[in-house]
């Protein structure tokens, strides 16, 4: 049975940086089997949040659930183990290692299987389990990486390196994803392999939260779309309806 992701609940979420407010009062929603995209221009306080959620800053104020159960938000190696994993718009590759080992590498996190089984197609959390190495080799093909295994990582170009650290988010057991402008500096070929990644992952029941400038993107991607400006929430709906908010196209289209 897959083990699908869980409701990630944001509530009433602040943030200051001195007298500077980047985020007020924040509240939202992403659901498991949904990609939640997070819109806004620059400053509008989405790296804060995300920043916030992964246990990087802490909250002024408000509260962060999982599943029902407060977030573990003091330290981002308690978040990780809760299920919740991140890519960074700088993909974060560690030098020495090769693209088979970063995947392997996720998994030090770990104490659930995630959404590993479903996304793999696996019958089984004991199939899940048949070897490390075996898991990480799917997980390098279901991002077409299979044939960069035992290459360096960090040599790998951008485009690559997004689609690794998504492997190694999988590999942790994550059940919600926050994608840090996963699809920025992809070519034309990358960007609908990187769409058909993340649309299978949601179909399986992961909890996608999506930070994304493309809104060509964004219309093709997301289910629901938050609007943040001024670390507001200004707008929030589907898509088209998040388009046609006239503050949303004030603020952050320069319509
Ligand atoms: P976005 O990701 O939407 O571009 P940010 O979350 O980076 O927005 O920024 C929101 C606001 O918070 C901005 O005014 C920014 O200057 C401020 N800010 C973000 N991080 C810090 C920090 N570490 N120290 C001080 N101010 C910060």
């Amino acid at each position: 049975e897959p083990v699908a992701g869980s409701a990630l609940v944001i509530e009433g979420v602040s943030k200051a940086f001195g007298g500077n407010r980047a985020l007020s009062d924040v509240t939202f929603t992403a659901k498991p089997g949904h990609v939640t995209a997070l819109i806004g221009p620059n400053g509008s306080g989405k790296t804060t949040l995300l920043n916030m959620v992964c246990g990087f800053y802490r909250a002024d104020g408000g509260t962060i659930s999982l599943g029902g159960k407060p977030l573990p938000t003091r330290h981002p190696h308690e978040v990780a183990r809760a299920g919740v994993s991140r890519t960074f718009q700088t993909p974060n590759i560690p030098e020495g290692m090769t693209v088979l080992e970063v995947v392997r590498s996720g998994r030090s996190a770990r104490e659930r299987v995630g959404l590993v089984p479903a996304v793999l197609r696996l019958p089984s959390y004991r199939r899940a389990r048949e070897s490390d190495r075996g898991e990480a080799w799917r997980l390098l093909e279901l991002v077409g990486l299979e044939g960069h295994a035992a290459d360096e990582a960090i040599s790998l170009p951008l485009g690559m390196r997004r689609l690794l650290e998504v492997a190694r988010c999988l590999a942790s057991g994550a059940g919600v994803l926050m994608l840090d402008e996963v699809a920025s500096g992809l070519d034309e070929h990358e960007v609908p392999r990187l769409t058909n990644i993340i649309r299978g992952i949601r179909d399986t029941g992961g909890t996608i939260v999506l930070v994304e400038h493309n809104f060509e993107l964004i219309m093709g991607l997301a289910d629901e779309v938050v609007a943040l400006a001024h670390g507001q929430v200004i707008a929030h709906g589907n898509p088209s309806e998040v388009a046609a908010n006239e503050q949303v196209r004030r603020e952050y289209l320069g319509a």
